[in-house]
């Protein structure tokens, strides 16, 4: 293995002034205590994407522990110490460090916790996922802004190849085969011939199998929030990865179109002037599930430990069509407002997942009569001198019907509706 450097503090130009002085600080530090200190990981790959990412993983070839203590103290920040891990965080106002010694990993068992021991920025390096997650740049004054490479990362990142760095790295843990796709999906890169093989390979001898249920549906969740879930459910697909998640879980040609359609509402929504708060995740996980039976959702729940928010979103896509021909033949506002009351918006987006041609009719919920409020309520009923009864609530429907409807409008007409309703009845 030989290391490469390369010089990328101009590179490092596009990270605020702050971020940089705070690197810099950081190995005048290691220097006085006599460490050799680096930045690795998302960092350092996403910098020389020219993407920024705020992760600000830091390893320290010396005392980690020791580092991040002093490190803390001198900046005033708060500091976690992980000593089982033998990891800390330093806290500071806006951003926070993750310090770690420059470690050797072993794992005695597929997908077990791994056992550490202190090692060099090399062997650190190596323990790493793929060769483009395996870059370091040295952070001590005379040496910062040098990229160290030592996997040839750099070249895989300018090929846009997903090259993992060992061949038992998949055996030892499986969730790197999400990683993976998550990867691939969202810098839209390739597998090294090789790195595909190992994937096809462990796949093949079910190393996914060795996850827990709650890493499983971790790694899905993921990968579906990432920046290119339907790449990453493609590739789900192609490597038949979603048997793990459900044996009712297929895929055909609906889906796929399904998929793109989520794609489509999602931007849609976003583009919204009004701001639509939203989950986009839980629209993709409903899309794949959207299929199941109230028993296969019930099972699907229960293996992974769904809490009840997801587990309703889930269930509501599977009564979607009754929905949907109802909000079809909705023609007044009120029938329009009474079919949607109570859905969440994830399911009045997954209306739109299924079928387009409702967008006016959801929109016209979302923008208006959602909102849509009456001012009088039981008291003035009372005031009116009815006795209280299970009638009141009809009767108070009856008039937010009419608003909605457009019958009747200022508070006055309320009022003057309300007496109407009651005398007919
Ligand atoms: P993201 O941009 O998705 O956060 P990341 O690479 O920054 O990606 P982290 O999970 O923060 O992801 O990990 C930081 C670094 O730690 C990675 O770049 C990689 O070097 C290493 N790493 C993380 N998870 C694994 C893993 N499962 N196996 C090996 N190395 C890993």
């Amino acid at each position: 293995v030989q290391e490469k450097r390369y010089d990328v503090t101009e590179e490092l130009q596009i990270v605020d002034q702050s971020i940089i002085d705070l690197l810099k600080k950081a190995g005048r530090l290691a220097d006085e205590l006599g460490y050799n200190l680096y930045i690795v990981g998302g960092f350092v790959r996403d910098l020389l994407l020219e993407r920024i990412n705020l992760d600000l993983d830091l390893v320290v070839e010396g005392e980690g522990i020791e580092f991040a203590k002093t490190l803390a103290h001198k900046l005033n920040g708060d500091l976690d110490i992980y000593r089982d891990f033998g990891t800390a965080v330093v806290d500071l106002d806006n951003v926070k460090l993750d310090i770690a010694t420059t470690r050797i990993e072993y794992y005695p068992y597929t997908a077990s916790l791994p056992e550490v021991e202190p090692g060099s920025i090399q062997q650190d390096l190596f323990r790493r996922d793929f060769t483009i997650n395996a870059l370091a740049i040295q952070l001590n004054p005379t040496a910062f802004g040098q990229l160290v490479d030592y996997f040839n990362g750099k070249k895989d990142l300018e090929a846009g190849v997903i090259h993992l760095l060992h061949n038992f790295s998949l055996y030892d843990d499986p969730t790197r085969i999400f990683r993976a796709f998550r990867f691939a999906s969202r810098y839209g890169y390739q597998f090294y011939e090789e790195t595909e093989r190992l994937i096809k390979q462990a796949i093949d001898l079910d190393t996914i199998e060795k996850l827990s249920p709650n890493r499983l549906f971790g790694k899905l969740k993921h990968g579906l929030q990432d920046e290119n879930p339907t790449s990453f459910i493609r590739l789900l697909v192609k490597y038949d990865i979603l048997v793990y998640f459900s044996d009712s879980l297929v895929w055909n040609q609906v889906k796929e179109k399904l998929v793109k359609q989520v794609d489509k509402i999602i931007g849609w929504a976003m583009k919204k002037e009004q701001n639509i708060e939203f989950t986009p995740w839980i629209l993709y996980l409903m899309t794949l599930l959207e299929h199941f039976t109230k028993e296969e959702v019930e099972k699907f729940s229960k293996k992974f430990n769904l809490n009840s928010q997801l587990k309703s979103r889930i269930k509501t896509s599977l009564e979607i069509e009754q929905i949907i021909t109802k909000l079809k033949q909705a023609e007044r506002n009120s029938e329009v407002y009474y079919t949607l009351e109570g859905l969440k918006i994830e399911e009045l987006l997954f209306i739109l997942v299924k079928d387009f041609s409702l967008t006016e009719k959801i929109s016209l919920f979302l923008e208006e009569l959602k909102e849509v409020e009456i001012k009088v309520s039981g008291k003035d009923i009372i005031d009116l001198g009815y006795q209280p009864g299970p009638y009141f609530k009809q009767i108070l429907k009856e008039v937010k019907r009419a608003k909605l409807d457009g019958k009747i409008d200022s508070t006055p007409e309320e009022h003057q509706f309300l007496e109407k309703c009651l005398q007919r009845r």
